[in-house]
């Protein structure tokens, strides 16, 4: 296992599933099924699912958070959630900049970096996605994708303490076809490397950086050997509570 002093953070991103009711029901059972104490458990659920989601949660110690946010504080704009209206529902953090978000919504580095910005400030944990589509992996561009959605999503944040990276190659979201323990160690590796030399050395050895895409409870232990793999989100496989308590369940052996 990671013999770095960062903590180990497994997130489920649970996408557009599960009612309230199912959300309750998740989160009253996990707890009988964890087996360590070593590993953060966050739950991105949906909006509507959140406050239940909170008070089901009191007294264990899952977080529970957002999967977006608008980077407005306020205002007209029909069908938007804002940071604020999530702290008050109870969350703790939000997911920013996922694949699906760029992909399907068009969601540039500007406007993302405009919702961390909003995200911290109004005192939620951030959680960047960053990553690569299989054509730029294969024209050798991964790292020069990871270093601009770095930067760019990042950018004017000097304090990195609130932020956890997750690094989701989109070739791996919900392919079965997670990278190898070696690919996500190289690709985190470089993340961490950014972090360096943009930021300091101090918020590189600091900062979460969480591998995701097609996580499961067979590939969650070589994955989470490699030095700078601090960590999962998970969404299918964090959609049934036995599986995701046993991808939890790597650390304890
Ligand atoms: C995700 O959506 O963030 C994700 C990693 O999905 P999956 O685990 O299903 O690949």
């Amino acid at each position: 296992m990671s013999l770095s002093a960062r903590p180990i953070i497994i997130t489920g991103n649970w996408k557009m599933y599960k009612t309230i009711e199912q959300s309750i029901e998740f989160i009253r059972e996990l707890p009988s099924l964890v087996k360590n104490d070593q590993t953060l458990v966050y739950l991105a659920v949906p909006f509507t699912a959140i406050n239940a989601s909170v008070k089901a949660a009191e007294g264990s110690n899952i977080v529970i958070g957002a999967q977006n946010m608008n980077d407005a504080s306020e205002g007209a704009f029909t069908g938007e959630v804002a940071g604020k209206m999530l702290v008050n529902a109870g969350a703790k953090f939000v997911i920013l900049g996922h694949s699906e978000r760029r992909r399907i919504f068009n969601e540039s580095n500007q406007f993302i970096n405009r919702k961390v910005k909003r995200a911290l400030s109004d005192g939620l944990q951030a959680t960047l996605c960053i990553g690569e589509k299989a054509s730029e992996r294969d024209e050798g561009k991964t790292e020069a994708i990871l270093e601009e959605q770095i930067r760019q999503g990042l950018e004017g944040i000097t304090d990195l303490s609130h932020v956890i990276l997750a690094y989701e190659p989109v070739w791996a979201i919900g392919t079965d076809r997670a990278a190898t323990p070696e690919v996500a160690e190289k690709a985190q590796k470089f993340c961490r490397s950014v972090i360096a030399s943009n930021w300091s050395q101090k918020a590189a050895e600091k900062i979460v950086i969480q591998y995701g895409g097609s996580v499961n409870s067979e590939n969650a232990k070589a994955l989470l050997e490699q030095p700078n793999v601090d960590g999962f989100l998970v969404g299918g496989a964090s959609l049934s509570v036995e599986t995701f308590a046993k991808i939890i369940n790597t650390l304890s052996g």
